[in-house]
Formats: structure tokens, C-alpha cells, sequence
């Protein structure tokens, strides 16, 4: 088909033209003594994605899921009790994950739709006097449902509690789109993920600890290797690491950051609230309803609920064979019954009107029931008077 399929899923997203030719370079011998020109200064400007002064930054050649398991292996022992709120599929596969590495995991199943209940979560911990709980596992933005959780309420409620537990918190498609503050809401360990906010290919695990988990990593005696800590610190200290890095990865990294820094974080969460804004607009015009109930809707992704005669499946189907863009797909429970607009990372006005211009046709050729352009009209309507 000419023209090109239009990524609109959450993740991997766009990656800008810039980002994909600094990509573009030569292999470099990774012990060179120019090598930590490199490294250096990538690891200090993470640290202000994460908005760290008193964290350190660690990249893995990995994707987010290594980071859930270098927070856990790293800093607890084997069989240490964590505490999950679990309500849509990344929560649910980060509580697996613990389960199989062999941790004693407490899960309270939510509903998809909301996120952490604070008021539920505090009570619990108030009830945990002898602080069986070591860590709690805090999904900033699931994915799955297109769900915000507030992770300053996460800290208030440990803090009420006075509970000394860990918080990690899976920021793969929150950090570098949505506000995220790691020292002023107290986060240990932050984990995110090169393919969403960050607008790069898959393949960079880039995550934050706090001081109080860098010192839970010397006691832990969690058995790992490759994603092991203390070989980060011993190597990254001299600007090195402890196995060949990913050199394309490093590269990009380089130009997201300054592509972030030079916009402005602020402007960057400005600009995804804006544009998610849109996409909701959109979808209440369709007459439909976002899977996020009031209170919760993410500004990264937007998970639309479909009739219950419909099947979302079709409305991909169709979008990607007769559109040529690319949409999320309901999971798991989801399935069939909601799709997902990603409205994460290198996107602007234009871009997410093609997304609902392409939706609303695959909609309406499913026989979905509304004017054609109405849902592209109650964006255009919000953009144009929302625009600089
Ligand atoms: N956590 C969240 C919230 C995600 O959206 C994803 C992936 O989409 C992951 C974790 C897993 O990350 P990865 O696929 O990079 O391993």
C-alpha cells in the first residue's frame, strides 16, 4: 500500500526521524577511553526524566519487563512478601512475574477501569504492624486499560501507614509523557521502557533507585546475574558496563533526551493531556465510552469500550487492512470488547486526527451507529481552540 502504516498503539510508538538517524551509526569499541563521554552524562540527563536529584539511573539492554525483575531481584530476598493492586493486564503480568521469581506475592484484584484504591491500600498497610510487606507494586499507567494511578497518593498512604515497604513503580508508559516526580513522591524504583514516552525502537530498560533501595541491594541475597546491580554501579562509575552495551540504543537515548529536554517535560505532559483530550472528545461523540472510569483516563493511551454487538477485533481488522494504521487490541479480559488508541510520544494534532479519521471509518464500515465525522469534528473542534 503507498503511503505508510500510522502506529497508533501504545507502544512501540513513532520513532522521530532525528532519534532513528542518531541510531544509525558505526559499532565503537565500548572500552575506548572516550566511551564515557558517552555514558557519563546519558546517565546523569535520565535522571532528570525521572525528576531525581538524589537517585541513580541504570539503562539494561532490555525492555520493561527485565526492569519489574532487576527492582525485585535486586533489592529483596527470596520469599519476601510485595503488595500488588492488580486491574488490567501489565499489573497482572508484574504479579506473575513476582509469583515465578519465587516471591510471595498479595494480590488485590481491582476492577479494569480504576486504579490503586489509596483509602483500601492504606488500611492494609496500617494493618501490616509487622511490616510483612517489603515492597509495594504500583502500575503508574496500565496500559491495558488505559488507567493513571496517583502515585503521590501511594506515598501518602505508606507515609500514614508509616510503613517502611519499597515502592516500585512500572512507569514503561508513563515516564518521559506524564508527570512523574521520583524524589517528591518518595518512588525507590522507577522502571520504564525505551519504545513509548521515550520514542525510540524496543530494546532500552531505563530505571531509577533511590538511595534507601540502593542499600536494600547490598543485603539482598536474591540470586542474579545479568541483571544485576552492584555490576552497573562497579562499571558505570567509570562511565562503562559491565557487557557490550546496545550502542544504537545509547545513541537514541542521547537524542530523545535532548529532544524531551529541549521541548520541555512540561510542555510534553501539556501536550499529551491535550492531544488524549482530543481522542476523548472523539469518543464521547461516537457515543461511546472509555474503559477508564472518571478520575482514572490516562493521557497516553485510551481504551474504547465497544457495543456489546460488536466485536472490537473487526474495527482493528479493518483499520489495519483497509486504513493501514495500526490500533491496540483489548486484552485479555478486553479481548474483542475494547480497542486502544495510543496517543503516546512523538505525536501532534494532525497525527492524532488521522487516528480517529481512521477509526471512525473502520467503525462505520462495522456498521457502528453515528455521522460520519463527528467524532473528527469534536477533536478538530477542541484542537482548534486549544491550540497555540
Ligand atoms: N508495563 C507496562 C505498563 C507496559 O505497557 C508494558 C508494555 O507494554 C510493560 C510493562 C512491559 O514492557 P516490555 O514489553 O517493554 O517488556
Amino acid at each position: 500500500m503507498a503511503g505508510r502504516n500510522h502506529l497508533y498503539i501504545p507502544g512501540p510508538t513513532n520513532v522521530p526521524n532525528e532519534i532513528l538517524n542518531a541510531m544509525h551509526v558505526n559499532m565503537e569499541d565500548h572500552r575506548s577511553p572516550v566511551f564515557p563521554k558517552l555514558l557519563t552524562p546519558l546517565l546523569q540527563d535520565l535522571k532528570k526524566i525521572f525528576k531525581t536529584e538524589t537517585g541513580q539511573a541504570f539503562i539494561f539492554p532490555a525492555t520493561g519487563t527485565a526492569g519489574w525483575e532487576v527492582a525485585l531481584t535486586n533489592t529483596l530476598n527470596p520469599g519476601d512478601k510485595v503488595l500488588i493492586y492488580r486491574f488490567g493486564q501489565f499489573s497482572h503480568l508484574w504479579a506473575e512475574l513476582a509469583k515465578r521469581l519465587g516471591f510471595d506475592v498479595e494480590i488485590h484484584q481491582e476492577v479494569w477501569g480504576k486504579g490503586i484504591p489509596l483509602d483500601r491500600m492504606e488500611a492494609r498497610l496500617k494493618e501490616d504492624t509487622n511490616h510483612e510487606i517489603k515492597a509495594v507494586l504500583a502500575t503508574h499507567n496500565e496500559t491495558a486499560t488505559g488507567v493513571t494511578s496517583d502515585i503521590g497518593g501511594v506515598r501518602k498512604a505508606l507515609s500514614a501507614a508509616n510503613h517502611p515497604a519499597l515502592l516500585f513503580v512500572d512507569g514503561v508508559s508513563s515516564i518521559a509523557s506524564l508527570d512523574f516526580r521520583m524524589d517528591e513522591w518518595g518512588v525507590d524504583g522507577a522502571i520504564s521502557g525505551s519504545q513509548k514516552g521515550f520514542m525510540m525502537p524496543a530494546g532500552g530498560a531505563f530505571l531509577a533507585f533511590s538511595q534507601k533501595a540502593l542499600a536494600a541491594v547490598e543485603t539482598s541475597t536474591y540470586p542474579r546475574c545479568f541483571l544485576d546491580l552492584k555490576d552497573q554501579m562497579n562499571t558505570n562509575k567509570d562511565g562503562y558496563t559491565p557487557y557490550t552495551p546496545a550502542l544504537p540504543i545509547l545513541y537514541g537515548l542521547r537524542k530523545a533526551l535532548d529532544l524531551l529536554q529541549e521541548e520541555g517535560l512540561e510542555n510534553v505532559y501539556a501536550r499529551h493531556h491535550r492531544l488524549a483530550e482530543g481522542v476523548r472528545k472523539a469518543v464521547a461523540a461516537w457515543g461511546l465510552t472509555t474503559c477508564a472510569q472518571p478520575g482514572f483516563a490516562s493521557d497516553t493511551v485510551t481504551a474504547i469500550i465497544v457495543p456489546t454487538d460488536k466485536d472490537a477485533r473487526d474495527v482493528i481488522s479493518t483499520a489495519f487492512s483497509r486504513y493501514d494504521i495500526s490500533l491496540g487490541a483489548g486484552l485479555s479480559e478486553l479481548a474483542g470488547k475494547a480497542f486502544r488508541i495510543g496517543h503516546v510520544g512523538d505525536m501532534n494534532d494532525v497525527s492524532m486526527l488521522g487516528a480517529i479519521a481512521g477509526v471512525e471509518m473502520a467503525m462505520l464500515d462495522n456498521g457502528f451507529d453515528f455521522k460520519p465525522g463527528v467524532g473528527v469534528a469534536a477533536a478538530i473542534e477542541y484542537y482548534r481552540s486549544t491550540a497555540n
